[in-house]
């Protein structure tokens, strides 16, 4: 379903998790991100896809290879991928299908296409590497700690900054790969804040957000929640049950932060 649209932004939200597909037009190409969840969904997507890019060329970037993310690559097999090299790189490429196969066993879900893993066309070897399409340029930032192949794009002119799995307002951080890339992916963020024009910020989970003290809000308060998390003053637990609407469901991946957290800083 949509969740935002303005001049060339259109963001799609799944109802799974309120994850995100952006899209981006520009006289020259079409870039989405993660195309996901349910089929319904993807159908939707890709109805919007057929309809706008007309002799436009498709770009997806995946954000980073959790299943949820790349849950919709079959269905655009025309697209020119661009994703981290660890993405390209991934060892663990049959278990990630194979966990969309076991979601799809569980709830009975039929597709209308064969969900595979992405192929990348365009690997992001460096922190700083850029590609213009058209009158867009992108900036990527590899962006490690969530999963060790996430990646922020910033889109010029229009100051679009694309975080995958980093500052959600739904979602504390969600420490999959390193706690110490964690902390610096965050730090990168507010170098990108400071240094670049950012007018809208495109979480893959929650909403976009445009208000500048928001965008500011969100990194504090995964630098509060990192610190706090090895700090263990305080009760980061209940602040975050009050904080996020969802925190029941996401409770077990705190405690397993704390215990990475932990051990990586013993
Ligand atoms: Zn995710």
């Amino acid at each position: 379903m949509f969740h935002f649209k303005e001049n060339n932004i259109t963001v799609f939200q799944s109802s799974l998790y309120m994850t995100t597909s952006a899209i981006i037009e520009s006289n020259e190409a079409i870039i989405m991100t993660d195309p996901n969840w349910l089929q319904g969904e993807i159908e939707e997507i890709r109805n919007f896809i057929d309809k706008h890019l007309s002799n436009r060329d498709l770009y997806i970037i995946y954000t980073h290879s959790d299943f949820d993310h790349i849950i919709g690559s079959g269905a655009f097999p025309e697209a020119k991928v661009i994703a981290t090299e660890e993405l390209k790189n991934n060892p663990d490429k049959e278990e990630i299908v194979n966990r969309i196969y076991d979601f799809d066993q569980r709830y009975y879900i039929k597709r209308n296409y064969v969900p595979t893993y992405p192929v990348v066309d365009i690997p992001i070897s460096t922190t700083g590497q850029k590609i213009n399409l058209g009158d867009l340029s992108l900036t990527f930032y590899k962006a490690p700690g969530h999963t060790n192949d996430s990646l922020f794009t910033i889109v010029e002119p229009y100051g679009i900054l694309l975080t995958g799995d980093y500052l959600s307002d739904v979602e504390f951080p969600f420490i999959f790969s390193n706690y110490k890339d964690y902390v610096d992916t965050i730090n990168k963020s507010s170098y990108i804040m400071n240094n670049y024009d950012i007018k809208y910020l495109i979480p893959g989970h929650g909403s976009v957000t445009k208000k500048k003290q928001e965008m500011l809000h969100r990194i504090n308060f995964s630098k509060y929640y990192l610190q706090q998390l090895i700090n263990d003053i305080g009760d980061l637990e209940n602040e975050c049950r009050t904080k996020f609407r969802f925190f029941v469901g996401m409770k077990s991946i705190h405690f397993d932060n704390k215990r990475i957290a932990t051990e990586e800083n013993l």
